[in-house]
């Protein structure tokens, strides 16, 4: 692998450990001419499976262009959709599968998109789960305010547990 800072084309392996959901490798590596360090992550391929029937590699960046129309005019930043991206890709990955539908990857940005903006989310999800009338709207809404009025909601998503 190159050096992302000097172009070297080798780099030394030195440190190589398991993410702690065990979906990844990190491998710590320093390059042999810079001396400088960077890491890596190696995960196993996970395909997108379109409703064509079409698979393509998983993206971060379709993930980001798929609710930003959702997120217009709304305080939303482009480092809380790089963050949301990760929180979906770890969500995916951490089920262990290669391949994914669509409308799961879809369904996995609900709940991230849901703690970074309640509007945005709305506007998603009505697309997404094919809102149809008012009764779909009052009922998303009832459940948002039934999670706000329960308190801070200690939700530590721990896959593991
Ligand atoms: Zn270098």
């Amino acid at each position: 692998m190159h050096c992302p800072f000097c172009r070297h084309p080798d780099s030394r392996v030195v440190d190589s450990r398991i993410s702690e959901d065990g979906s990844a490798i990190r491998r710590r590596r320093q390059c042999p001419s810079c001396m400088r360090r960077f890491t890596t992550m190696e995960h196993t391929s996970l395909s997108v499976i379109k409703r064509s029937g079409v698979s393509e590699e998983f993206s971060r960046q379709k993930v980001i262009a798929g609710v930003r129309k959702a997120c217009q005019g709304r305080p939303v930043g482009e480092d809380d959709l790089a963050k949301m991206a990760q929180q979906v890709e770890e969500k995916i990955r951490s089920r262990g599968v290669a391949e994914i539908d669509a409308d799961e990857v879809g369904l996995a940005i609900l709940e991230p998109l849901r703690e970074l903006d309640q509007v945005a989310y709305l506007r998603f999800a009505s697309v997404y789960q094919g809102f149809d009338s008012l009764e779909d709207f009052e009922s998303a809404i009832a459940s948002l305010r039934a999670e706000r009025d329960s308190g801070q909601d200690s939700r530590k998503s721990d896959p593991a547990g």
